[in-house]
């Protein structure tokens, strides 16, 4: 497997997972989503899937499969064109992945997640910790101090924490989400 495989692998599982979560949130059902997702990134004939496409390759209820377009479009995922059934003439939508809109959505989504890491390693850096032998639970100096350096949960003494590993594996995180944002941002703004 090339190394560019395994991107394109982890930026579809990143994408699914994404999917996956906000699905959740829109009460719809996560595995049917994703699903659904998978069917219309698929699709290579171009014209993109209907709602009856969709409902005879899966066998959902419309209602379901609308509610989970309705939130692929809403989230920018997703996308149609107005086209007309090739028999009856009826207004069809044909639905596609708005594949530039998720690279936005998804690097926005990571741009988060660094901010969120980099909060954690100063606040790491810049305090000293405590943790209690016996049930694990990690104190601030400050925290420390004040219960006089006694678990107020159990009454062990406390020990001092030393952070260098968890900072080292910070550093790690933060340089590989760096490193994938840039990629991200080449891709984007190459087309
Ligand atoms: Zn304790």
């Amino acid at each position: 497997m090339s190394g560019e495989e395994k991107t394109n692998a982890d930026y579809i599982r990143g994408l699914e997972m994404m999917i996956y979560r906000l699905s959740f949130k829109n009460e719809v059902d996560p595995e049917k989503a994703v699903r659904i997702f998978r069917l219309i990134a698929s699709e290579s004939r171009g014209r993109g899937l209907s709602d009856e496409d969709l409902e005879s390759l899966t066998g959902y209820r419309q209602g379901e499969i609308r509610k989970i377009l309705r939130m692929f479009y809403d989230l920018r995922i997703a996308g149609y064109r107005r086209g007309r059934h090739p028999e009856t003439g009826a207004t069809r939508y044909y639905w596609s992945i708005d594949s530039d809109s998720i690279n936005v959505i998804l690097v926005s989504r990571k741009k988060a997640v660094l901010q969120k890491l980099v909060q954690r390693l100063d606040y790491e850096r810049e305090n000293a910790f405590y943790v209690c032998p016996n049930d694990k639970t990690r104190y601030t100096f400050d925290e420390a101090f004040e219960y006089e350096f006694t678990c107020p949960k159990c009454g062990f003494l406390l020990e001092e924490d030393n952070n260098s590993k968890y900072i080292e594996v910070l550093e790690n995180r933060i340089r590989e989400i760096k490193k994938e944002i840039e990629e991200d941002e080449k891709k984007i703004y190459s087309t």
